[in-house]
């Protein structure tokens, strides 16, 4: 069994290895290779911890396995730990033997702004200029650098609740080259692409923020009862995403499916665009809605990345298991 500890995870791969895996994987998805096991998600009663699993199997890239973790509200103050933890496990598909254990943190940001990132390339109009993000918590600053890494941005807005949090983001853009202004979201309508990456439970911004042509990734609604946009942009976007048995229940798109706005055939997974049996876009002034919701497929495609990667470079810690 091999064993990469999540303080090895960040010398090894690389913003380009995420996203060619999640490519990848949701191609596999959409094509019937690869598919989720249902997520579990329980409230332990014990620290408001909330913990799960995630997994699946990818015949395609033969990764079979499980992400736990979870969600521990107290860690940073109480223990100086990450709120966010989790660590994935790697079987092997011929024997169900354990093949590795591989820290899920930084891989967690990592493949999440991955999936965002292959929807810029797939969705957005290949003239967007300017860069907009809503949102600026600890996903935010991977996403952001994940966008500008995928598109020639020239500008980047930046809106949050909380204004303080801006000056991390600032930070990418400006390691990136690429100038950053503080916007309201009345402001977003000069963005060609806009992520929208915040824990809310009720909308922050709708139809009216957003301009025709643009391309909006909704990563932030990834739980029953959250929501980013409101349904009215919803409603007139045209909606892709990772996995549609998640948009409906727990992605962005919930709201208006339940509001019989949109049926689940109005959404198109991302993958069947990566794989040429979708046009995506199919003109300027269409707004087009990634969703992107969080598959435990993501994760072991990234984990086996990781383990690829390790091993290459000689860093594997193996156990005889
Ligand atoms: P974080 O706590 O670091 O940041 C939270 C963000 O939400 C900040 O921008 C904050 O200002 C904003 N926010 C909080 N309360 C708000 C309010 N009342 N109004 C407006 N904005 C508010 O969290 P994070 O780790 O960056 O995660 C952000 C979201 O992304 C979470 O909902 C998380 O569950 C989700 N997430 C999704 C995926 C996925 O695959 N789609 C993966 C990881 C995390």
């Amino acid at each position: 069994m091999i064993i990469v500890p999540e303080a090895a995870i960040a010398d090894l791969i690389t913003r380009a290895n995420a996203f060619t895996a999640v490519e990848q994987v949701f191609a596999a998805m959409s094509s019937g290779d690869a598919y989720n096991f249902p997520v579990i998600r329980e409230a332990i009663g014990h620290e408001d911890a909330l913990y799960g699993f995630k997994g699946g199997f990818d015949g395609k890239g033969m990764a079979l396995g499980l992400k736990a973790g979870g969600y521990w509200p107290h860690n940073m103050e109480r223990r100086g730990l990450i709120n966010h933890q989790s660590t994935v496990f790697l079987f092997d598909p011929d024997t169900g033997k354990v093949a590795a254990m591989v820290g899920g943190n930084l891989l967690t940001a990592l493949r999440t702004a991955a999936a965002s990132s292959v929807s810029i390339k797939h969705l957005a109009r290949k003239d967007a200029k300017v860069m907009g993000m809503i949102g600026a918590g600890h996903q935010a600053k991977f996403q952001l650098r994940a966008a500008l890494e995928t598109h020639q941005f020239e500008k980047v807005i930046g809106w949050n609740y909380h204004p303080e949090m801006l000056p991390g983001l600032a930070e990418v853009a400006e390691e990136a080259g690429v100038p950053f202004e503080v916007g309201d979201l009345d402001g977003m309508v000069e963005a060609d692409v806009v992520i929208s990456i915040t824990s809310v439970f009720s909308p922050i911004f709708g139809a009216a923020h957003i301009s025709p042509g643009t391309h909006l990734a909704c990563m932030g609604t990834d739980t029953i009862g959250k929501q980013e946009c409101e349904t009215d942009l919803v409603a007139k976007s045209t909606i892709f995403t990772d996995e549609i048995a998640q948009s409906i229940t727990l992605g962005e798109a919930q709201h208006a499916v339940k509001a019989g706005l949109k049926t689940k055939d109005d959404i198109t997974e991302i993958g069947a665009v990566i794989n040429g049996k979708h046009p995506g876009r199919t003109s300027d002034d269409e707004i087009t809605l990634f969703d992107g919701t969080g598959v435990g497929l993501q994760d072991l495609a990234v984990a086996a990345s990781i383990v690829d990667l390790a091993i290459e470079k000689g860093m594997a810690t193996e156990v005889d298991f």
